[in-house]
């Protein structure tokens, strides 16, 4: 496998490196809301019952604790009518993360295609480069990716042969990371309804449903997962989530649902790189989620972060409104904006408005990481910013310093 220059680790870096550089790029979570009496007290009834203690410090299964298996199911899908989620089909890793490569690694030959909406998570994006599998982008609005632009897509991959190379369709179904949108009940339909028709056509395809951020809604109402849409989602949908968001990433728990015949391959796949993700982790959550201590802490999480969001909001209504051509949607939830500015500003590390940005002291993620090689074209007037690990008042003079550097660049 080949290295693929993730810009990940060096943007977490930069924000370490830098504690003066106020960093609207890194993916970190909110620093003051990390649940540091909750996982006190879960780790002091773990080390009080011995025999439980020492169970999580043994390894365990490859495909995850059982228990936690179960209570995922409890919490995340039995709310939900007809969702498709069973324990057979569930696997935990160390972060959902670790889910997308183990799955892409499973299914993807190279060359393959995954069909993304366009901008979309670059680390996934990296994933799949350095499986030498093709990407393209198809648009996306508010509402998610668009399905007409999806249709239309998929007519030019039947006509140029490439059908058979398609193998999954791949969505940050709440909250995109880095759009901001959420997929609207009425596309969601949508989507699977093209998938269905295209699997009668063209055999497998899967839907990956990237729900990161599906606990992180701040308004509006949950929408329900793709996996309960239809009675078939269970053969061609992925759905996956982590603690990392409603909890801690550094306890990094995610999980999957995945269609049955994917399940041993998979397991075959992490039986080769750690047969088990680290069990004391999957231990705490377990705890944690099943003594009410998360769900009593997830208030604190929420009322964080849409502090921080209208925070950002605020401060991008007042410094960038007057700005001819700069644009933003306000994201129901999770931890980002997508920001567009003037058409000809280039927002990559060799365009005029980083060494500006730089020099005001803000770190942004250009846009350009994020879209695929194909499909929509890159747009490099744009930016992610995250309000995820700067307190409010980092987030206004970000937002302030950056508007500084875009004036500088714009000789206003
Ligand atoms: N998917 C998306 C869209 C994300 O933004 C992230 C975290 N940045 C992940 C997956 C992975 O999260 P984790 O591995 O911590 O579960």
């Amino acid at each position: 496998m080949q290295a693929t220059g993730q810009p990940i680790g060096k943007l977490m870096a930069q924000a370490l490196r830098f504690p003066q550089l106020i960093s609207l790029a890194a993916g970190f979570v909110d620093n003051a809301t990390l649940p540091c009496e909750a996982v006190n007290r879960t780790l002091h009834a773990i080390c009080q019952d011995e025999p439980r203690l020492r169970k999580s410090l043994q390894y365990g299964s490859t495909a995850g604790l059982p228990e936690l298996i179960e209570a995922i199911q409890n919490w995340n899908y039995d709310p939900w009518p007809n969702h498709q989620a069973s324990s057979e089909r569930m696997l935990l890793a160390a972060g959902s993360n670790q889910l997308l490569h183990l799955l892409s690694e499973a299914i993807l030959d190279p060359s393959d295609i995954v069909i993304s909406a366009a901008p979309t998570y670059f680390v996934y994006l990296g994933i799949l480069r350095s499986l030498g599998a093709r990407t393209i982008g198809v648009h996306a609005d508010r509402d998610g990716m668009c399905m007409t632009a999806l249709r239309e897509q998929l007519e030019r991959l039947e006509k140029s042969g490439d059908a058979p190379r398609l193998k999954a369709i791949y969505c940050v179904t709440d909250f995109d990371n880095p759009g901001g949108s959420t997929l609207s009940l009425s596309r969601r339909h949508e989507l699977i309804e093209i998938v269905e028709s295209w699997r009668r056509r063209h055999g497998p395809l899967l839907v990956i449903s990237d729900n990161a951020y599906q606990h992180l809604r701040y308004d509006g109402q949950a929408l329900p997962p793709l996996l309960s849409l239809s009675p078939s989602a269970s053969e061609f949908v992925v759905d996956l989530g982590t603690f990392s968001k409603v909890f801690s990433p550094g306890i990094r728990v995610g999980w999957g649902v995945f269609p049955e015949h994917l399940i041993e391959p998979l397991l075959d796949v992490k039986s080769n790189i750690d047969f088990g993700s680290p069990h004391f982790s999957q231990a705490v959550v377990h705890a944690a989620l099943t003594s009410g201590e998360m769900e009593s802490h997830l208030p604190t999480i929420l009322a964080g972060y849409r502090a921080k969001r209208d925070a950002m909001l605020e401060s991008l209504k007042l410094h960038f409104a007057k700005i001819p051509g700069a644009s933003w949607d306000q994201p129901q939830g999770g931890m980002y904006f997508w920001l567009r500015l003037p058409g000809h500003i280039d927002t990559s590390e060799q365009g005029e408005l980083w060494k500006h940005a730089t020099g005001q002291g803000v770190l942004y993620v250009p846009g350009h990481y994020c879209y695929p090689s194909e499909g929509q074209p890159s747009e490099r007037n744009t930016m992610r910013l995250s309000f995820g690990v700067q307190p409010p008042e980092g987030i206004r003079h970000g937002i302030e310093r950056l508007a500084v550097a875009v004036h500088e660049v714009l000789g206003l």
